[in-house]
Parts: C-alpha cells; structure tokens; sequence
C-alpha cells in the first residue's frame, strides 16, 4: 500500500520524438501512466525545433494541466516528469524538468554525493545557490553547451562527473538524449511509434500511447533520439543492478523490468511465501493494490480461497493527506476500509509488500481484528528493510526502520499479529528468475554498488 508523505520514490520521466506537433500530449497520457512514481508536481518541457515551452505545476497530473496549458506545449519533441518530494523539499522551485538555457532535463533517482558535481561547477565559477542534484547535473551539462558542444557530447563530458543513481530524459529544440547509470539502478524503456521514438520510466506508459516496447536503455548507454533516428554511445562500463524494491513495490505490475512482467514475478513471490511459510488459514487478502499479485500467488499454492478484506479508497492521495496534519494518523483508515464478511471468525492471513516503519501494518492488523478477524497471520512478500535507501527512494533513517531496530519476534509483538513472516532473501532473488547479481538490494542487505559518500554516515 501507498504509505505516508515521508516515504518516496522520484520520479518518473517520460520523452517523446515524433513527426507530428503533438509530442506533449503524449506525453501528458504517458505522464498519466506513471503517476504512481510520484504525486508532488508534473511538468512537461516541449519544443518546436525554436522555443522551449514549459508547465509545471504542484499536484497530480490531473490537476496540473487544462486544454490551455498543453496547447501552449507546442512541437514534435517533449520530455514529462512526475515529481515525489526528496531531498529538495516540496517547493514548485523543484519542480521538473529543469530549463537551463537551451537544455531542459528530467531526472529519477538520486545523487547521494554532489562532491565531483560541485567542485567542477565551483571550478568554472557556475552559481550553485539552491541547486538539488538534478539541478546541478542540468548546470554542468548547459556549461559544456554554452561552450558551444552538442547537447549530446555535452552529456557525455559531464557524466563522470555524476554520481548515483539517473535515469534521465534531456532535451534541446531539436533533440531528445536520455542516458542512465551504470548500475541502472532506475528503470528506463525505449518504445516505437509509428512515426517517432518514446523514452519511459516504465512500460506501462508505452501501452498507453500506443508505442510498442522496444528495449531498455542499458546501463551506462546514452541514446540520441532526432530526425534521424536513434544513436547509441555507451558512455560508462555497464554493471547493471536494477533496484529490487522496483519489483517488490514501485513499478506497476503491468510493466515490464528486464524483460520480466512485474506481475508475475510479485505472483512467484507469494508462491515461494507460500513454500516458506505454509500456514492454516481460512482466508488470504491483500493489501490492496501493491500485494494483490503476492496473494494471488501465496492462495494459488498454498490452495487457501483468495479474497479481498480491505476496500481501498482510490481517491485518497499524498497530495490531499500532506495539508491536513491532524488526518495524518488516521490516513490508513483513510485509505482502508475492512469488509467484515469476509473476516468474522476466520483465520486470516493478510499480505503485504513491505515494511518500512511498520505503522501501516500495525493499524491494518487492527481494522482486521476490529472487523471481527479470529486470528490474523502478517506475511510480507520481502525481506525485512533494514537500510535505507540513497537512490532515489526517500526511506527514512535507520532508527526509523522498523527491521533495523527489531527481531522478528519483536516486529510481530509491535504489529500485534498472531505471527509474522517475510519473504527470505533467496526466495525474493529466486522469485524473480534472475540473477542476484543483476539487482541492487542495498535496502535488504546494505551493500550499496555505487559510492554513497557523506550518506555513509547515516548508516553509522
Ligand atoms: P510503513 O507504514 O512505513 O511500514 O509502510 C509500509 C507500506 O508502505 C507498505 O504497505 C508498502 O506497500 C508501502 N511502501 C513501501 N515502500 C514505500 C515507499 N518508498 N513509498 C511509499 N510507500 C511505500
């Protein structure tokens, strides 16, 4: 389930090259597709081959666009991003894409150190007032383009100068270049139109324009979208390592990560729940919508009736809880509803994704009970989220971690529940049919495959 404002995961971008004079609009439906990586603000940055045209506004997409704005977007080329509040706070000055000069960038992920970064910009003599680190990376690139370089080798000198986790989407009038880590940490997808060329966070945002999915861009690649068609430049060694936590909760389910349906790979997780922790229940649920595919997987093997116990409401966002403070404790009842006739009497087991602080689970163990539940058996479809993360998803602090600070016995006294499982570590690499070492896991194990630098303090 979608958890309080703390927690966050930026971004999702989205960029579209294309013949027609219409390149915003699809970006808006791609935008749409992708609102689930973020609710702070949603931008989009376009171009007629002269001017940049910009909009960006605070909230869902929804609400951040009307007829007016995406007629102003004019041109054949536009790049789109959702933002979810990090580092930088939840001013609009944060708001994406950045415009700097002729460049426009949208970022996701994280920079855990913008030493290199800043130093090179304090160097050249380049104001670094109120710059994050998409900023700052947008800033580098425009003083290699101000030097009169392509927007394409202007990226390509500036790269080694960042460090963490980008998948990124920049542009200028005439072209779109989007380039990643070489971890690869954040997703990023190519997709086909007819006449033109879409880069996306996720591929869920293909299907919704129509774009047939082509390929990821790979780690350590750049691709250079225009006229012509799409180039490639390898600009780092490769040493993929996607984000795990994007199959265990961020991506939607109707995506595809390394050319695996999220869906089914959640499905795997609830199976091997099932062989891990094989229970006596009269009942498995969900918490709906991230752990619907883990049930379903968890009650097709174990052969416990699958149902849904808790009615979520769709219309509960961040971006209506975040004004209202004192509704803050009060945001799972919120956001859940139980349905007593599927949980009077019965043995229970409810489950969910994660836990990260563990204030979710706790209250959801309640309504259960509240609602007339006999027993109620927590399993939870990973492992145990002992680390916080630095790319890209704002985790908080290790004393905020529940598993940092708890047994598993102790995290089952705290939640309340009759017993509490998580998925093994094995069981979630195993799940997803894919090596370990195509994964960064850093949140389950700590290991962390690109330098955090003055982050590592935190971990102390
Ligand atoms: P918590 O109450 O902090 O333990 O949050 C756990 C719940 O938040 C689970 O239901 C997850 O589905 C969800 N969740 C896990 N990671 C995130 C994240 N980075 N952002 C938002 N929600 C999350």
């Amino acid at each position: 389930m979608q958890a309080e404002q703390e927690l966050g995961e930026k971004c999702g971008v989205f960029g579209v090259f294309t013949k027609r004079p219409e390149a915003a609009r699809l970006v808006y439906s791609g935008l749409w597709a992708l609102q689930h990586r973020g609710q702070e603000s949603s931008g989009i940055v376009s171009s007629d081959g002269q001017d940049l045209y910009r909009h960006v506004r605070s909230g869902l997409v929804a609400h951040a666009y009307d007829e007016e704005a995406l007629d102003g977007l004019k041109g054949n080329v536009a790049i789109g991003h959702n933002r979810y509040s990090t580092s930088g706070g939840t001013q609009s000055t944060h708001g994406q894409p950045i415009v700097m000069s002729d460049l426009a960038l949208a970022h996701n992920g994280n920079l855990p150190t913008t030493k290199k970064l800043e130093a090179f910009l304090n160097e050249k003599g380049v104001p670094m007032d109120g710059l994050n680190d998409s900023a700052l990376m947008a800033a580098a690139i425009t003083h290699y383009m101000d030097q009169g370089k392509s927007l394409e080798d202007a990226v390509a000198e500036a790269y080694p100068l960042f460090t963490g986790a980008f998948s990124v989407v920049v542009m200028d009038s005439t072209k779109l270049v989007a380039f990643r880590d070489h971890c690869g940490i954040r997703p990023l997808s190519l997709g086909r139109l007819a006449d033109g060329l879409v880069v996306s966070s996720e591929t869920c945002a293909l299907d919704i324009i129509g774009a047939a999915f082509w390929r990821d861009v790979k780690p350590g690649e750049m691709v250079i979208i225009d006229r012509t068609g799409l180039r490639s430049i390898q600009l780092a060694k490769p040493n993929p390592k996607l984000d795990i936590f994007e199959f265990v909760y961020f991506a939607r389910p109707d995506s595809l990560l390394l050319g695996r349906s999220v869906n089914a790979v959640r499905r795997q997780m609830g199976m091997q729940l099932a062989r891990e922790y094989p229970l006596n229940a009269d009942v498995v649920i969900p918490v709906p919508d991230s752990a619907i595919p883990a049930a379903i997987g968890y009650a097709r093997e174990s052969g416990i009736p699958f149902d849904q116990a808790l009615i979520k409401n769709r219309y509960i966002h961040r971006t209506f809880i975040q004004p209202a403070q004192r509704l803050r404790d009060k945001s799972v009842e919120m956001k859940l509803n139980p349905l007593p006739e599927t949980l009077i009497g019965r043995d229970v087991i409810v489950i969910d994704d994660s836990i990260v602080r563990g204030t979710t689970t706790k209250k959801i163990v309640r309504m259960l009970y509240g609602a007339g539940a006999k027993k109620v058996h927590v399993l939870i479809s990973s492992p145990p989220v002992k680390f916080p993360d630095f790319y890209g998803i704002d985790t908080p602090s290790p004393k905020e971690l529940l598993a940092a600070r708890m047994t598993v016995a102790e995290m089952e006294d705290y939640v309340g529940a009759d017993s509490l499982g998580f998925l093994s570590y094995d069981g979630l690499i195993s799940a997803t049919g894919l090596p370990e070492s195509c994964f960064s896991a850093s949140c389950f194990t700590g290991v962390y495959p690109i330098d955090i630098g003055e982050k590592a303090a935190v971990l102390k």
